[in-house]
């Protein structure tokens, strides 16, 4: 039986069976989480498909994915400006945590960041490493602590959502922040307009082969409460896509202020280093 990643309940209501699939809600804490764990090391195997190279990844690709993401990494950046810019932080160093192809990476290294990637897809490192000449390995986070490695900024777009359990993950990720430095967390939002429209059959964030928690802003909010990040702050980032309907986008950005936009965003700090100051 897996008890609640967050406050660990034995205590659950049923929620959702998709095939093998079986998602719950914790009575106690009320993080949605996977119940049973397919075997990780096989469902990775086909995760990066890449089948593009690295002069399709502009504004004007021929691959429209790849425009769109593209444009959420150059926002993202502006975003992580403007934070850098309030902290009045100097620090450039940037790991990302599950880099994949090192699409964010490159945005970021153009933009002048020192950049550092880790994953565990082969596949992805070697498109990330061999056609943007990115730094990238295939290590873990103990691998880096290990090193003691430390980083100025951590990002995981998309990647809490994959971890068996985000609180012990997030711990050992505050090891890797130098003093003053930041994570800045990217999750699909189970609280979102659209998942709410959709439900389950929601395609933005509902992949319970590949996710194994589903965050809300509060459930998310008591994972970094849990580990240590009492120092947070939701960041309001709506993505505004080319060739969306602009009645679209206004909708997004006032959905995103009521956090129930289709993707949580969250800056965490190192609460000691707070304290200390
Ligand atoms: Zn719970």
């Amino acid at each position: 039986m897996r008890l609640c990643p967050n406050c660990h309940s034995k205590e659950h209501s049923g929620r959702l069976k998709e095939g093998e699939h079986i998602i719950v809600r914790c009575d106690n804490c009320s993080l949605l989480f996977l119940l049973n764990i397919p075997d990780e090391k096989e469902i990775y195997e086909d995760y990066y498909k890449i089948e593009f190279t690295k002069e399709d990844y502009n504004a004007e690709s021929k691959y429209p994915y790849l425009t769109d993401i593209f444009e959420i990494n150059r926002q993202r950046i502006q975003k992580l400006n403007q934070l850098q810019k309030a902290l009045k932080s100097t620090g450039k160093k940037i790991l990302d945590i599950g880099c994949g192809s090192g699409l964010f990476l490159k945005t970021a290294k153009d933009e002048g960041y020192e950049t550092y990637g880790i994953d565990i897809s082969a596949n992805a490192l070697r498109f990330a490493k061999e056609e943007f000449g990115l730094n990238a390995e295939a290590k873990s986070t103990e691998d880096i602590i290990n090193e003691e490695k430390k980083f100025d900024i951590i990002t995981l777009w998309h990647v809490l959502e994959h971890f068996l359990n985000p609180v012990k993950e997030l711990i050992s990720i505050k090891d890797l922040l130098s003093p003053g430095g930041y994570i800045f967390i990217e999750v699909p939002n189970f609280n979102s307009a659209e998942f709410r429209l959709s439900g389950y059959k929601w395609k933005g964030g509902n992949h319970p082969k590949y996710h194994r928690t589903f965050f809300s802003n509060k459930t998310l909010e008591e994972t970094l409460m849990r580990s240590g990040f009492g120092n947070f702050q939701r960041i309001q980032l709506s993505y505004h896509l080319p060739g969306r309907n602009p009645l679209f986008n206004s909708a997004k950005k006032l959905f995103n202020a009521i956090a129930m936009d289709a993707f949580l965003d969250y800056t965490a700090y190192n609460r000691e280093h707070e304290i200390i100051i």
